[in-house]
């Protein structure tokens, strides 16, 4: 599943190649995704120009002049990719959904296909205005790379969580948006904290420096994976067609029965299951 590194990725790439394109011609194959996609899809598209690219969680978002957004999710198989062929007929992979054509300043015609083999993904649209209060956004919590995720509303946030795992409370997309099972684990692991301790106990005021440091973690352990391109747990492609290779410098995750990576730890890698997830840590360092 792709996680917010590689969804983050993906947005860059996509930025590059369609920022100020015009979308000429939308063809939806299938709209039975996890959400339908709306049956005026085609028609609220073509004619405009793409603004701008982003993400909010491991949603994608394409703005558009006229101030629609297109809300993505690539689900559990999505992929989103860019061809700039010298265009024969539309590709037929049964899996291509969604086939979007653009072209920009030099005429030369793009293609944007959405590609989900087990349909989990979705395409639904909003306007700029409503996007904060749409279904799928609003109940989402701070950006873990933007300002407003800092230790003080973490602390604020796991007070009302008292006994939950504190890796339960992390997946909670209502206290942070967008972090997954592989960085949680990782996260965790670098802020030398047990997956099983009470989420509470950070609320604490002994723990204001727990709190910080589980703070940076998050952070570092995303902007580690962004600078390696995203993970590849799954056969899936990044817009310009490159592929990362994040999985390689997990420290925790899958590494169970390992010795623990940190320098003076004579751990060894456990692996629990909470909550139907798999979890990852070391038993002597993280407390
Ligand atoms: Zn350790």
């Amino acid at each position: 599943m792709p996680e917010l590194p590689e969804v983050e990725t993906i947005c860059r790439g996509l930025m590059g190649v369609l920022a100020g394109q015009r979308i000429l011609r939308v063809a939806v194959r299938r709209r039975d995704l996890r959400l339908p996609i709306p049956a005026n899809f085609a028609k609220k598209l073509i004619g405009h120009t793409i603004c701008r690219v982003w993400r909010r969680a491991k949603y994608l978002l394409l703005s558009l002049d006229d101030g629609t957004v297109v809300i993505g999710h690539l689900g559990m198989s999505g992929r989103l990719y860019v061809q700039t062929p010298a265009l024969p007929a539309l590709s037929a992979s049964a899996h291509d959904h969604v086939v979007i054509e653009t072209v920009g300043a030099s005429d030369k015609i793009q293609r944007v296909i959405f590609n989900d083999p087990r349909r989990f993904g979705l395409l639904v649209l909003s306007s700029a205005d409503a996007l904060d209060k749409h279904d799928l956004l609003r109940d989402l919590g701070p950006e873990p790379l933007g300002t407003d995720f800092t230790a003080e509303r973490l602390a604020a946030t796991l007070r009302g969580r008292p006994r939950a795992p504190l890796k339960a409370a992390l997946l909670d997309q209502t206290v942070v948006a967008g972090l997954g099972n592989i960085y949680v684990c990782e996260a965790l692991h670098r802020a030398r904290l047990s997956p099983e301790r009470a989420a509470g106990t950070l609320a604490e005021k002994a723990a204001k420096a727990d709190a910080a440091r589980l703070v940076r973690a998050v952070r570092a352990v995303l902007r580690d994976a962004l600078r390696a391109g995203g993970s590849t747990l799954r056969d899936y492609i990044q817009a310009d067609g490159e592929v990362g290779s994040f999985q390689n410098h997990f420290r925790v995750y899958d590494r169970a029965l390992e010795r623990c990576p940190r320098s003076g730890c004579r751990g060894v890698i456990q692996r629990v299951v909470q909550a139907g997830r798999s979890t990852y840590f070391c038993p002597l360092c993280q407390v």
